[in-house]
């Protein structure tokens, strides 16, 4: 078979690897825009389970990646000063351009063709290598000029996300994958960090668009730039300065394509779809792809019938990757609202934000951590029927859909703000209001309240309202609003005249917690 790849990245070049190993006399040509030695960005961090796939399917390689890996057990969250680690999950971490150039040694010595420097710069060259070939290949990351060429076959989909990231480096080492959360003046900065050689760590910072304005960061050049964001982490360099290399702010956008083939032609890697680094699995996809596409091949030879067989098995597994890493951006995106949080649950909430990870999976393998989230959890006013893992609820920003009984038992739902004392669940409202008049006659009510960031999970609970109380009723309302306002007070000018507000206590009777990921 012949085949053609666009793209010399982590996709394109594994592609060739596995083809020359299933058949030695496949023709393959890679066509890589750049040289041997240039690339973006600093290092590359890979899972576990990343690596075993580098295992099973070119032990070769896998050795190499070894030899030059860094690897740590545990992820660190730097928030309030204080870092907490969280041990359980084994990354490896190596340079980018290290990969790279093992991949591209690994591929010459089974018989693929490199040509550098080769740009495929229009569709007229396309069509004329697709011609040429059995099978073409997009591998071309982010910007591929094949999915742009033939944008009505592929029908992609993109989500421009707020943040604004830069990808830096230092020689501050990092013993494990870090995530530092620091403010000043211009807003909050987030530093994604980690080890990938003896000398070097990967240093990402990631800041909303409104802090990246009031920064200034529009006025200033490479060197500005590096020099103020050392000073915003100068507690976490230990003294070192940030290194840009083609130093750019980028926004992140979510790609998805509809279509992954057309005719001969299939996309690879970030060609097809992106991930956000903060779960970083880029590469994890992009290597994954390429066994995915092999095996297809390798199951059917003919292509018309291999690429969408390929497709099929393989856009599941994307789908999960990119939900999850979705709920990871998310989460980043609004994690101003959780800074008030202690260091130990403000941990937690981040180790679970991708819902990859729940309560159980920390316990089996960071039981240490959650030893102390639960020291933590234990100076909190006690559980009473809610179940402790269950307690965040009420530390996020979680709507609650309350049901009261109108006076011709027919229900009726609202939205509410929801606080728990430890033993009654405490919705605060206002005199005269429906739910109040309901509440007032008919004290049976059910309420749900589900997690904001993962609607899959939730309380639902039954009960009866026990109290309704008008003293402290203010200053509950404002202690709410600390939580889903982020501000001191409830804004005065939001109550009507006169308003009334009151605290109604709902004891819970009949409680289901359900996360069916935990
Ligand atoms: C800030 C940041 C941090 C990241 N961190 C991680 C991480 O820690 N872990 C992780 O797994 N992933 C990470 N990623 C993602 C990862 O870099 C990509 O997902 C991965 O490189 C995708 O591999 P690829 O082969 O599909 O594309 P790429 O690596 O982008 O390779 C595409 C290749 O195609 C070449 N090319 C482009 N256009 C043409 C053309 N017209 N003609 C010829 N050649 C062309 C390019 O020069 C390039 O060599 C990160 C990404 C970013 C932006």
């Amino acid at each position: 078979m012949k085949i053609t790849i666009i793209g010399g990245g982590p996709a394109g070049l594994f592609f060739a690897i596995l083809m020359k190993k299933q058949n030695p006399a496949h023709a393959i040509t890679i066509l890589e825009r750049d040289s041997p030695y240039d690339t973006f960005g600093w290092g590359v961090v890979l899972s576990a389970r990343t690596v075993a796939l580098l295992q099973e399917n070119d032990p070769e390689t896998y050795a190499e990646f070894l030899r030059a890996a860094e690897s740590w057990e545990h992820t660190g969250t730097v928030h309030k000063g204080e870092t907490i680690k969280v041990r359980g999950n084994r990354f490896f971490g190596m340079r980018r351009l290290t990969l790279l150039q093992m991949l591209h040694q690994r591929a010459r010595n089974l018989g693929v063709a490199i040509r550098f420097n080769a740009n495929v710069a229009d569709v007229g060259a396309i069509e004329q290598l697709a011609a040429q070939c059995d099978l073409l290949v997009g591998a071309h990351g982010v910007n591929s000029i094949v999915r742009r060429s033939y944008s009505d076959f592929f029908l992609r989909i993109m989500d421009l996300r707020q943040n604004k990231y830069v990808w830096l480096g230092t020689r501050q080492a990092f013993d494990c994958l870090t995530m530092i959360f620091r403010a000043n003046t211009a807003g909050l900065f987030i530093a994604h960090a980690y080890q990938f050689d003896k000398a070097t760590s990967t240093f990402i910072v990631e800041c909303a668009p409104e802090t990246w304005e009031r920064a200034g960061f529009a006025r200033m050049d490479e060197s500005e730039t590096t020099a103020y964001l050392g000073d915003v982490f100068k507690d976490d360099l230990g003294g070192h300065l940030l290194m840009a290399n083609q130093f750019k702010w980028n926004s992140f956008s979510l790609l998805k394509n509809k279509r992954w083939y057309h005719r001969n032609l299939v996309l690879l890697g970030d060609a097809l779809h992106t991930v956000h680094f903060s779960i970083g699995s880029g590469t994890k996809l992009a290597l994954e792809d390429a066994v995915a596409l092999a095996r297809a091949v390798a199951h059917d030879s003919n292509i018309a019938t291999a690429l969408p067989a390929f497709q099929k098995s393989r856009k599941p597994r994307v789908d999960q990757f990119q939900d999850a890493a979705l709920a990871s951006l998310s989460a980043l995106e609004t994690i101003q609202s959780e800074l008030y949080l202690d260091p130990i649950p403000f941990a937690y909430n981040l180790m679970t934000r991708s819902n990859r990870v729940g309560y159980k999976r920390l316990k089996r393998q960071a039981p240490e951590f959650i030893a102390q989230y639960e020291a933590w959890r234990g100076q909190l006013p006690p559980a009473g029927k809610i179940p402790r893992e269950f307690l965040d609820l009420f530390e996020k920003q979680s709507f609650g859909h309350l049901a009261t009984m109108m006076p011709d038992g027919t229900p009726q739902v609202t939205s509410v703000w929801v606080d728990y004392d430890g033993q009654y669940i405490l919705v605060n409202s206002a005199q005269g209001r429906q739910k109040d008049r309901n509440m007032e006659t008919r004290r049976i009510v059910a309420i749900e309240i589900p997690d904001p960031e993962n609607p899959n999970r939730y309380l639902s609970i039954r009960g009866r309202v026990v109290a309704i109380v008008e003293e402290g009723a203010d200053d509950h309302l404002d202690k709410l609003a600390q939580r889903y306002l982020i501000r001191e007070k409830y804004p005065p000018a939001w109550k009507f005249p006169g308003e009334v507000r009151r605290i109604y206590k709902i004891a819970p009777e009949h409680v289901l917690a359900w996360e069916p990921f935990g």
